[in-house]
């Protein structure tokens, strides 16, 4: 298994990499991930922020100040939303799940605020 998960951004100008173990995925549907997302949630692997490289395009990297202590950054070109991170928790970052390549390939474990899932959602 390769040691890396790996990931670009919709207009490619971003790639980036991050050292395994990933663990605590989940979809979290607060609000500022829809508002973000544009989606009904956002989906993140928690990652070591010592083993996250950006490979390419670092200077496309823009991030938000969403908090006091949170940062979400995202491809200032496309948009797509690559990164939560905490200026509490400096040695963790959250990388979305939707763009990684190959795609994510552990378990989803954890649901953040389920209460706040849209009723546009599919029914199970
Ligand atoms: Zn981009
Ligand atoms: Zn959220």
């Amino acid at each position: 298994m390769d040691e890396y998960l790996r990931g670009s951004c919709l207009c490619g100008g971003i790639r980036y990499r991050a050292a395994l173990p990933a663990s605590h995925a989940s979809h979290c549907y607060c609000t500022m991930c829809q508002k973000q997302h544009g989606a009904a949630a956002g989906s993140y692997a928690n990652l070591a922020s010592a083993g996250f490289v950006v490979e390419q395009g670092a200077a496309l990297v823009t991030e938000y100040a969403s908090s006091t202590h949170g940062r979400r950054g995202f491809c200032r070109v496309c948009g797509s939303t690559l990164f939560w991170r905490s200026e509490e928790s400096p040695d963790r970052i959250a990388i979305t799940l939707g763009t990684m390549e190959p795609e994510y390939a552990g378990a989803v474990e954890k649901e953040w605020y389920p209460e706040n899932k849209p009723a546009w959602l599919p029914r199970r």
